[in-house]
């Protein structure tokens, strides 16, 4: 009795102290700051289309400012936004910096759809479409070349809201895709009564499949089901030459991950997408 009291005491002991190291102080308080000073940076990480065997598009992923004085994890920062009503703000200069990158890229000749996050929350933004459709023009970027990620826990909330949301989206002219398929609450009925576009199969399958053979049988039968609905398939989380070929050979359409390129700054897209087409391009 006494025993087990006192390993709770030392257990309680261990979570505060691990409470205490994975927040910061005040992580809200820095993250508001942050969003004020417009600080945020954008990543981009490829996807590559294995049957053109060539870069289509990319998808932006938000970063905690690289030389702030302390450091955040990119799902840390989003929960923190989320749980303190920032996340609209994050979002707002997510798309903003986003679509000024993706802008510059047009310019100079390089022919990317950029794929956005949007967190689940955000779906019930009754003025999204419309925010979005503002910063196309602000940007002067056409919405064709922009596509949207949007996991399935968005779907369980109202789902006639989130139906009507998500056509105005597709009528606007955004590319959609659900992300992390196959971890939520997967339903088929989405496929059917959504305007979506793409499936993401979630890293956990695709980096599970190499040992298990049930995560094969997953990855299997959401390619399989994504064609039969005439959706296009992305695999995330690719680390392995192994891993690239059993996608390959089961018909994945699209892959992402650190084999190819880890998320890259802006900056970065051009010379890496050169040497891409020259290093790549071969051994696929
Ligand atoms: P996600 O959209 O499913 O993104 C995939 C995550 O896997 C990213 O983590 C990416 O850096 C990581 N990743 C890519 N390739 C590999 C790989 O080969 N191996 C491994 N182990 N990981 C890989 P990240 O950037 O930390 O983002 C985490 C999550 O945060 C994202 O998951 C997304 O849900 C959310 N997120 C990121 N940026 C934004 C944003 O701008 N807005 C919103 N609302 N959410 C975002
Ligand atoms: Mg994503
Ligand atoms: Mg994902
Ligand atoms: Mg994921």
């Amino acid at each position: 009795q006494r025993n087990a009291q006192s390993n709770n005491v030392r257990f309680e002991l261990a979570r505060v102290e691990q409470q205490r190291r994975s927040s910061p102080e005040d992580l809200p308080q820095a993250l508001k700051e942050v969003l004020d000073s417009n600080a945020l940076e954008m990543r981009y990480q490829p996807k590559v289309d294995l049957r053109s065997k060539s870069i289509k598009s990319v998808e932006a992923l938000v970063r905690w400012p690289s030389d702030h004085h302390q450091s955040v994890p990119t799902n840390v920062l989003i929960d923190t936004a989320e749980q303190y009503g920032l996340i609209e703000q994050l979002t707002l200069q997510v798309v903003n910096k986003v679509f000024q990158e993706a802008a510059q890229w047009q310019a100079r000749g390089l022919q990317l759809i950029v794929w956005v996050n949007l967190s689940a929350r955000l779906l019930s933004l009754e003025q999204l479409p419309k925010l979005l459709a503002r910063a196309l023009e602000v940007w002067n970027l056409p919405a064709s070349a922009v596509g949207l990620e949007v996991t399935e826990s968005a779907f369980i909330h109202d789902i006639d809201h989130t139906t009507a949301l998500l056509f105005e989206l597709k009528r606007l002219g955004f590319k959609l895709s659900i992300d992390d398929f196959g971890t939520g609450y997967s339903s088929l009925a989405y496929l059917r009564r959504f305007p979506i576009d793409e499936l993401k199969v979630d890293k956990v399958f695709v980096q599970g499949m190499m040992d298990s053979m049930q995560d094969k049988q997953i990855v299997q039968s959401i390619i399989s089901l994504a064609h039969n609905f005439g959706l296009s398939v992305v695999a995330e989380g690719v680390e392995h030459e192994a891993n690239l070929n059993v996608l390959r050979m089961m018909g994945c359409d699209e892959i992402q991950g650190f084999y190819f390129a880890h998320p890259m700054p802006s900056t970065q897209l051009f010379s890496w997408c050169e040497q891409f087409h020259r290093d790549f391009h071969d051994k696929l």
